[in-house]
């Protein structure tokens, strides 16, 4: 892989970290299948904003924006530098996309961006920075989002967008699936099969043509960054899945490189 590509990588629960699992496994070796960037932006799952922010911070503090998790898991941290210069030059890109963008320099690396990141890039020596989705807007939001980033892979900079490709907590807590729902492997299937055809008009409108959407996203936050990264993919399209697990029942941990 000579150009650098886009990334969509479902992150699972915090735990990841610290757990052996095959996609942990799955994320450790990744980044020996692609060209080393010279930064990541990473569109997370958990950072909600109206309007479209950025992280200006030079050290980029590593949030635990979770509770009720072993101590271990609040004692990691992820001490890669951001990078403000490219954060206003996201700014910029976004401008002149007519997207309205802020720089924000107090939030830092949640889990979305830091967990698997820690697995993919342990030494924490590129610089990160992290935007924001915007649950309220659909997935051509998010899909322009990715667009107007897309330049910046001929520069070496890693587009990664970190969710989940299935994201029902709620069922993935009553924990009775010991096997994999048709509802999830069916979604899943369809997300693969319109990405193999380059249907990427089927996938914006995934709310209401993917098999069982809702039931898979309760709220859409976990799904919006695999749009980032489709966005920021070339044309014509060229998905691969790399992995897919489906982990807690019904959580589909599929990532596609674009
Ligand atoms: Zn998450």
């Amino acid at each position: 892989m000579a150009q650098m590509p886009a990334l969509f990588i479902s992150h699972g629960s915090p735990m990841l970290a610290l757990e052996e699992a095959p996609t942990t496994v799955f994320l450790r070796q990744l980044s020996s299948q692609l060209p080393t960037p010279k930064a990541i932006i990473v569109a997370s799952a958990h950072w909600e904003t109206e309007p479209l922010s950025i992280t200006g911070a030079t050290h980029p503090r590593t949030i635990h924006d979770f509770q009720g998790f072993p101590k271990a898991l609040y004692e990691l941290r992820y001490p890669a530098a951001g990078n403000p210069e490219l954060a206003k030059r996201l700014q910029t890109l976004f401008k002149e996309s007519g997207i309205e963008s802020r720089i924000d320099s107090e939030y830092g690396l949640d889990h979305g961006a830091w967990n698997p990141l820690l697995l993919m890039y342990p030494r924490a020596d590129i610089p990160v920075i992290e935007i924001s989705v915007q649950p309220h807007r659909d997935a051509r939001w998010h899909y322009r989002i990715g667009q107007a980033l897309a330049t910046l892979k001929q520069e070496d900079i890693l587009i990664i967008g970190t969710g989940n490709l299935t994201h029902n907590l709620r069922e993935a807590f009553l924990g009775q699936h010991t096997t994999t729902p048709p509802w999830v492997s069916e979604f899943a299937t369809w997300v693969d099969a319109q990405l193999a055809h380059g249907d990427i008009e089927s996938l914006l409108d995934w709310h209401t043509l993917a098999p069982h959407a809702k039931r898979n996203h309760p709220s859409p936050e976990h799904f919006l960054p695999f749009f980032v990264a489709l966005g920021a993919a070339d044309t014509p399209l060229h998905a691969k899945r790399l992995h897919n697990e489906v982990a807690m029942g019904v959580l589909a941990m599929d990532a596609y490189v674009f």
